[in-house]
């Protein structure tokens, strides 16, 4: 196995999987959509064509687990072999089931496979659900939360559903921003589905923290070496620009009251405006098109 290491809050670079494929005997490549720890998003489209370029038979895996759902995305058309994602991500439901949708070479190399499986078998769910059944009793209520957030987004309309978390993600970033908080992702990489920022020196985070989850505001903070470094703010699934809005003032307000060099109204003044400028964007480019 060989691994390809983007510096933290940058994306992959398609001419560096390229370089590292070149001449080798790649069975598979495992892409990350969504890198939910530093809230970089990678362009998967690119990727996925180089790695068809370099390594043309090489199965292409996508987790997907934290973007799919929330931002557009063209299985068959990128070239993707694997792609999964989770219910407790942007399908809006609770832990317990995982998708996976498995293209016609993922499902002829399931046949060739050496590796042992059995409850983890796709072919055993795939022939099961020819008679609406699966193999094995699944998170039943779980499906049912799963049912309700397609009804949902498909209500809503898929277009929708990705201007929303669009105008999500440019509240969020524009609101910690005008609050002096440092974003720590690439601005071209930035994440649809989560925001992190720098936690700035001298300000007391634990106390910070605290003050925001008592106003009801819940904040991730950083994995591996991030932990104390950063704090992220997800945004996708069930979450509105007015909730983004309200996350925001809670901020500021907290941030006001640990003396922080904030002046009053101009987080909520820069999500809006970013909001606004989001939709009246769209409605121009559709327009213009
Ligand atoms: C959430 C997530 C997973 C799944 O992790 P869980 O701990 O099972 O939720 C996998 N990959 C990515 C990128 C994720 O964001």
């Amino acid at each position: 196995m060989d691994r390809v290491n983007a510096e933290w809050g940058y994306a992959a670079r398609p001419d560096e999987v390229r370089e590292r494929l070149r001449g080798g005997d790649y069975r598979a490549v495992l892409l990350t959509h969504n890198e939910t720890s530093t809230a970089v998003m990678n362009p998967i489209a690119d990727l996925a064509a180089a790695v068809r370029a370099e390594a043309p038979d090489a199965l292409i895996l996508v987790d997907s687990v934290s973007a799919l759902g929330a931002v557009p995305f063209e299985m068959d058309a990128w070239g993707c072999d694997v792609v999964v994602t989770g219910s407790q991500k942007a399908w809006m439901a609770a832990p317990g089931l995982a998708m996976v949708a498995a293209s016609d070479r993922a499902w002829a190399a399931m046949e060739t496979a050496r590796m042992p499986r059995f409850y983890l078998d796709l072919r055993k769910h795939r022939d099961s659900s020819r008679g609406g059944e699966t193999p094995w009793t699944p998170a039943i209520a779980v499906v049912y939360q799963v049912d309700e957030g397609l009804r949902l987004m498909a209500a809503e309309g898929a277009e929708n559903v990705f201007d929303r978390h669009e105008t999500c993600a440019d509240a969020t970033q524009a609101g910690l921003g005008a609050l002096g908080f440092e974003l720590f992702a690439d601005p071209p990489s930035r994440s649809k589905t989560v925001t992190a920022a720098r936690i700035p020196d001298g300000l007391d985070w634990k106390a910070f923290n605290g003050e925001v989850k008592r106003r009801g505001v819940v904040l991730a903070g950083g994995q591996g070496k991030l932990t104390g470094q950063v704090f992220r703010v997800g945004h996708l699934g069930s979450v509105t620009t007015d909730e983004i809005l309200g996350a925001i003032a809670t901020l500021e307000a907290v941030s006001v009251s640990f003396g922080r060099a904030v002046q009053v109204g101009a987080g909520v003044s820069a999500a809006q405006v970013a909001t606004i400028r989001a939709a009246t964007g769209r409605a121009a480019a559709r327009v213009g098109a």
